[in-house]
């Protein structure tokens, strides 16, 4: 068992890795944690509009400054609405409408923190508080960058506002502030870029092995499933094998609305001659149209309509057939209609002579038996049917009753 279940261990992970994650499933498994992860980032943010605001009356400019942080805060209001939509979006096509919003918001929102430098780019060098405020939008379109990184597109979008943003101030104001701000823009653009880059590869590869785990786990999950079924099961005939109906019968013993519970068993007659004639190839499928019988017969559509039961290949061409709620009266018409069903089994591939018949034997288990017991009473049964002439029932009553007058 613990064979099976090795082998299909390492079936599934290499399927895994055969089947792999796809480049779709990583961006959309992405863009959830990314939306996930956004409430926070975004809560964040209104860190450095507090900071910013603060500083507003060491400001010369700062009538200008108010009305950036007034358009910034609208762009960050409007982000939030959009990313309450994406969160809630049903249809993938509205869905990528809103994607395209929050990239022009991005956009926006990275030339607006940029646009903040144009109050106080003039008083570098000798304004401390204008100095302070310039860090502070630094650090803040740093930080918003790599919240961002893992999608591609919203931090294109926020990094090339900020440039177009800043590039123009740093040339405009050259003659004041000297070129250094510009080379530190140009490389400042150059390092997010890196950034974005490893954040977004270290991300996706975080995404891909989450996704692989989970994979992995379902099928593991499906593959412990087969196991634990192949376990239970006659590899030929798909019915229950001994310990699994000896479990099914024990735990139906113990149920109190089990009500009377009859065993019935069949073995099929002459079968070593349907192998030694038919061969043995023939024989499987004589025993796999039989077990097939037994199971729709058990169906609760069917005739003799109970699915409630057990039943077991319990030998080689023997069943064994577990009824609850069923009296010895009605386990005999189940057997009578099976060895009936039994005896005109044709396979597709049959020969025209193979014929088929079975020998029942019908018991009552009282719970107080033990299972052996009554199938041991059933085995009795059936060999009174082999006696008799076989392809017929015998009840296991009517056996006791024939001693008991003899
Ligand atoms: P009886 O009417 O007295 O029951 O005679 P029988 O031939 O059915 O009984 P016997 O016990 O002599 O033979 C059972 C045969 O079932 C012998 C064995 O080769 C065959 N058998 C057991 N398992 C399988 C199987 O999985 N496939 C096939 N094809 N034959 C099997
Ligand atoms: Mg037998
Ligand atoms: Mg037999």
């Amino acid at each position: 068992m613990e064979m099976i279940a090795t082998a299909r261990s390492i079936d599934a992970a290499r399927c895994v890795a055969e089947r792999g994650v796809t480049a779709a499933e990583i961006d959309r498994s992405s863009r959830e944690s990314f939306l996930a992860s956004l409430p926070l980032a975004q809560a964040s943010n209104l860190a450095p509009f507090l900071i910013i605001a603060l500083c507003l009356p060491y400001l010369a400019n700062w009538r200008l400054m108010g009305l950036m942080l007034g358009l910034n805060l609208c762009t960050l209001a409007g982000m939030r609405l959009v990313a309450v939509r994406l969160a809630a979006a049903p249809a993938p096509r509205s869905e990528d409408r809103c994607w395209r919003i929050y990239e022009v918001l991005a956009f926006l929102a990275g030339g607006l923190w940029a646009a903040m430098m144009l109050p106080v780019i003039g008083q570098f060098g000798h304004d401390i508080a204008a100095m302070f405020v310039c860090v502070v939008i630094v650090v803040t379109i740093a930080v918003t960058t790599m919240v961002v990184a893992s999608q591609l597109r919203i931090a294109s979008a926020f990094l090339t506002g900020v440039m177009l943003g800043l590039l123009p101030q740093t040339i405009a104001y050259m003659q004041t502030i000297g070129p250094i701000p510009l080379v530190a823009t140009i490389g400042l653009a150059a390092a997010l870029a890196g950034l974005v880059h490893s954040v977004r590869s270290q991300h996706r590869l975080m995404v891909r092995t989450k996704l692989e785990n989970r994979l992995l786990a379902d099928e593991l999950g499906h593959a412990l499933e087969a196991a634990e079924f192949m376990a239970k099961r006659d590899s030929l005939t798909g019915l229950f094998n001994r310990r699994a109906f000896e479990e099914a019968a024990n735990k139906i013993r113990l149920d109190p609305s089990a009500g009377p519970i009859s065993l019935i068993l069949i073995d099929l007659d002459h079968f070593k001659a349907i192998n030694d004639r038919f061969g043995h190839a023939a024989g499987d499928s004589v025993l796999r149209q039989t077990a097939d019988l037994i199971n729709r017969s058990l169906g609760p559509r069917d005739l003799v309509g109970r699915s409630d039961g057990a039943v077991a290949r319990w030998g080689g061409e023997e069943f064994l057939m577990l009824l609850p709620n069923c009296s010895e009266l009605r386990a005999r018409r189940v057997a009578e209609v099976l060895r009936y069903g039994i005896s005109h089994l044709k396979g597709r591939d049959w020969p025209e002579d193979l014929t088929v018949s079975g020998s029942l034997g019908v018991a009552i288990w009282n719970p107080s038996d033990r299972l052996e017991r009554a199938i041991a009473n059933t085995d009795e049964a059936m060999y009174r049917a082999k006696a008799a002439g076989r392809n017929r029932v015998c009840l296991f009553s009517d056996t006791v009753r024939q001693e008991n007058v003899g």
